[in-house]
């Protein structure tokens, strides 16, 4: 079963992604935390995806599909996976439903995670992420118990550099131009399925409904 969460950044797609992958028992595939990983790693793909990342703007579709094709090929995958923050360009969209008509897979579910955009801003500036193990956090609704403190793991939570107003601000413009029309390409295909809201746990249940328990 493949879901694809499709959003606006700050739409909550990680937060759901983490609670479809404990309910689903499916890995939750992320392109930005794969390109984080090769960030934090220094690898060549970090180093070609970093000025793009620093600056809210999107990482090249050769760079982003190499990542995201070999994490497909991984074993956990081969039963399916939650897809977040990908595809974020309709050329992506297209490349993606090649990878995965060579492995005879099909989407399941397009959920389009629809929040009002001055909830999505607040959302962002707030937001605290584990530097290791990656729980989400945001400082003004759902805080840590100790603050700065994962309660998962009990590391140190960290702003993303990129959850800083100016880049707030190109990533959502990146999304209005790049990203909104790879809903339309879905909708053509009529895999969409819109949850509007701003509880996660309440879109999570709408989202349960609609893909069975
Ligand atoms: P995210 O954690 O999904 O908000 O992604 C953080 C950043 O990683 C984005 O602002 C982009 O620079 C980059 N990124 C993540 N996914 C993609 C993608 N599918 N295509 C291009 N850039 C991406």
């Amino acid at each position: 079963m493949i879901l694809l969460l499709f959003g606006a950044p700050g739409a909550g797609k990680g937060t759901l992604a983490e609670m479809l992958t404990k309910h689903y028992k499916l890995p939750h595939v992320s392109t930005g935390d794969l390109l984080r990983y090769h960030l934090s790693k220094g690898t060549e793909i970090g180093k070609k995806a970093k000025e793009y990342m620093d600056t809210g703007l999107l990482v090249p579709d050769d760079v982003v599909l190499e990542i995201l094709e070999e994490k497909m090929d991984e074993k956990d995958c081969h039963r399916g996976y939650v897809l977040d923050g990908f595809p974020r360009t309709v050329e992506q969209a297209e490349a993606l439903d090649e990878m995965i008509e060579e492995r005879s897979a099909k989407i399941s579910h397009v959920f389009n995670i629809d929040v009002p955009r001055d909830v999505i801003v607040k959302r962002l500036c707030a937001r605290r992420v584990c530097s290791k193990c990656g729980a989400i956090y945001n400082v003004e609704f759902k805080p840590p118990k100790k603050e700065g403190t994962c309660d998962v793991c009990g590391a140190p939570l960290m702003h993303r550099s990129d959850d800083k107003d100016d880049v707030i601000r190109k990533r959502l413009a990146e999304y209005e131009s790049k990203t909104r029309p790879v809903l339309d390409y879905y909708q053509k295909k009529n895999l969409v399925r819109t949850v509007k809201g701003t509880d996660s746990a309440e879109m999570f249940g709408k989202i349960v409904d609609i893909v069975g328990k």
